[in-house]
């Protein structure tokens, strides 16, 4: 029997937990064997005595034994479970794409994913943007649709490692969730309920990342990649450049239609394509779908050449309650802003930086997305034909466009984005859109 100041103790002096110890801290935490107060100061221990790898593998896996974990062997499933989880970015819709790339290539996705916070955007916020599209099936229409189409993205319910949510709203609120160890345990463990046999991490770098600094998001992948392995789920990471928005679009609708015409071929932009490719290809290598990432580029180009990508879009969004013509008449059901106007540039140049972060703000201020999780979500405004880093602008000429619910809100974003931009006078030297991939 432990006590939980005890544990708190070993762990402010420096000390190394056992799994027992954290075990039982974790398994307190959603009994009431432990209170908010030990929550806090547990967490800020950590965030300064920081936890070994097995001490996060242990943490990890008590967070996911909080709650239901997902068992898919039931089914019989002709291919392997996987998934992507990506550290959040700005138009970044792969997670759109790649679920019906991979169920076209033979795997099942059951992706569950999370409303957007602050600058960057939330798959479930765009999935909410398609009238009559469930987010939040019973476990018999998700296991059915997992099964029949090989992809259902999902919202969290509350069976999955609820610990993670109490521990996460105690950290927010405690300056505790900068810790490399603490956020490697709250994504993985919900991955982990998802009872996936591998999982590919898409961490971002770049000022419109969630990590500050490029060093520490390589600290992040290489954690996410240890415990994840350590854990008993294969995990890939790769980290991506979120130093401007993925895709030349942000906002919830204008995305369903950017991720519609990807994937039926009418516009690929270049960065979008190359992220969602690597990950895709990751992803069907450690699945055993693919030998090696040549053949699994190649397989993905045929799902995506032959239409069977874009089917299994169509057939998960008719699955969960959404209408059966959303990609031949898009705008029957997807919300426009009724006001749309360009973003001018204030001088002649080449775009040479930009503030991601801004560019995520600029749409939250439309409305796009929430300051505070309560808040309601506008999913016809956003941005259009953002430049990309590189291009080259004359003055008057548009940065982008704004798609917004008022002329207030759309002189405002014009303003923001302005302000985004750097001008320079030369163009600037290319960023990879891949930096690299951590393997185990
Ligand atoms: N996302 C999570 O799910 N948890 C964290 O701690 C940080 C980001």
């Amino acid at each position: 029997m432990f006590l939980p100041q005890e544990i708190i103790r070993k762990k402010r002096d420096g000390g190394v937990l056992s799994a027992e110890e954290i075990q039982f801290f974790v398994g307190g935490i959603t009994s009431n064997r432990v209170t908010e107060g030990q929550i806090a100061a547990l967490a800020m221990a950590v965030f300064f005595n920081d936890m070994t790898m097995d001490e996060r593998v242990a943490f990890t896996l008590a967070m996911r034994d909080s709650g239901e974990v997902l068992d898919w062997r039931s089914l019989d499933l002709p291919g392997p479970v996987v998934d992507k989880h990506s550290t959040g970015g700005v138009g970044d819709v792969v997670s759109l794409l790649l679920g019906p790339m991979i169920a076209a290539c033979g795997g099942f996705v059951p992706m569950i994913s999370g409303r957007g916070l602050g600058h960057t955007g939330g798959t479930l916020d765009k999935f909410d943007s398609i009238p009559g599209y469930t987010t939040v099936p019973d476990n018999t229409l998700f296991r059915k649709v997992v099964k029949e189409v090989g992809v259902a993205i999902i919202g969290q319910t509350s069976s999955l490692a609820p610990s993670d949510k109490i521990f996460y709203g105690v950290r927010d609120v405690t300056a505790t969730v900068e810790s490399v160890a603490m956020i490697t345990g709250s994504i993985l463990s919900k991955k982990l309920s998802a009872g996936l046999d591998a999982l590919v991490m898409d961490v971002k770098a770049g000022s419109g990342a969630f990590m500050p600094t490029y060093d520490k998001s390589v600290e992040l992948a290489d954690s996410i990649v240890k415990v994840g392995n350590g854990a008993g789920m294969m995990t890939s990471a790769i980290l991506t450049d979120m130093n401007e928005s993925l895709a030349p679009y942000a906002g919830n609708a204008l995305e369903v239609r950017g991720a519609m015409d990807y994937l039926t071929g009418v516009s690929r932009p270049a960065r979008l394509h190359e992220v969602t490719m690597a990950l895709c290809a990751e992803m069907l290598v450690l699945g055993k779908l693919a030998q090696n990432e040549t053949e699994a580029r190649a397989k993905l180009q045929a799902c995506l050449d032959n239409g069977s990508a874009a089917e299994r879009f169509a057939r998960m969004v008719v699955a969960l309650g959404g209408p059966a013509d959303l990609m031949e008449n898009p705008d029957k059901h997807l919300e426009k802003a009724p006001i749309v106007v360009p973003v001018p540039s204030l001088k002649s140049g080449y775009a040479s930086t930009t503030d991601c972060r801004g560019i995520g703000l600029a749409v939250v201020s439309l409305g796009g997305g929430r300051r505070r999780a309560a808040d309601p979500i506008d999913f016809a405004v956003g941005l259009t034909a953002l430049a990309g880093l590189g291009d080259k602008i004359e003055a008057g000429q548009p940065l982008a466009m704004v798609h917004a619910r008022t002329q207030e809100a759309a002189e405002q974003a014009v303003r923001e984005i302005q302000a985004a931009y750097q001008i320079g006078d030369s163009a600037p030297a290319a960023n990879p859109v891949v930096y690299r991939t951590i393997r185990p």
